[in-house]
């Protein structure tokens, strides 16, 4: 089970396992395009890197609750609000 000091930490992120190890590395904001998942999968020399999954057009909804993660962190965020609401 992941702690709330994991998540704080972004470490044990779960990972899409359909996106392997691409998902698993991350990528940092800055080399992110819009639609792309915001999930914090891991935090290196103060950089968060996140999922970067792609998120479909029309699912992308910033500003509302899991708008803006891919499919699999949706799911896996459903199944654990609130506490990781606000790593996004
Ligand atoms: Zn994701």
């Amino acid at each position: 089970m992941r702690s709330v000091l994991d998540m704080v930490q972004a470490r044990n992120a779960p990972v899409d396992p359909a996106a392997g190890l691409r998902a698993a590395r991350g990528k940092p904001l800055a080399q992110m395009n819009s639609h792309q998942c915001r999930f914090p999968v891991r935090e290196s020399a103060g950089i968060i890197y996140f999922c970067a999954g792609a998120v479909h057009f029309g699912e992308w909804m910033p500003g509302k609750q899991l708008g803006c993660y891919c499919r699999f962190h949706r799911q896996y965020l459903r199944g654990c609000l609130p506490v990781t609401e606000e790593a996004a």
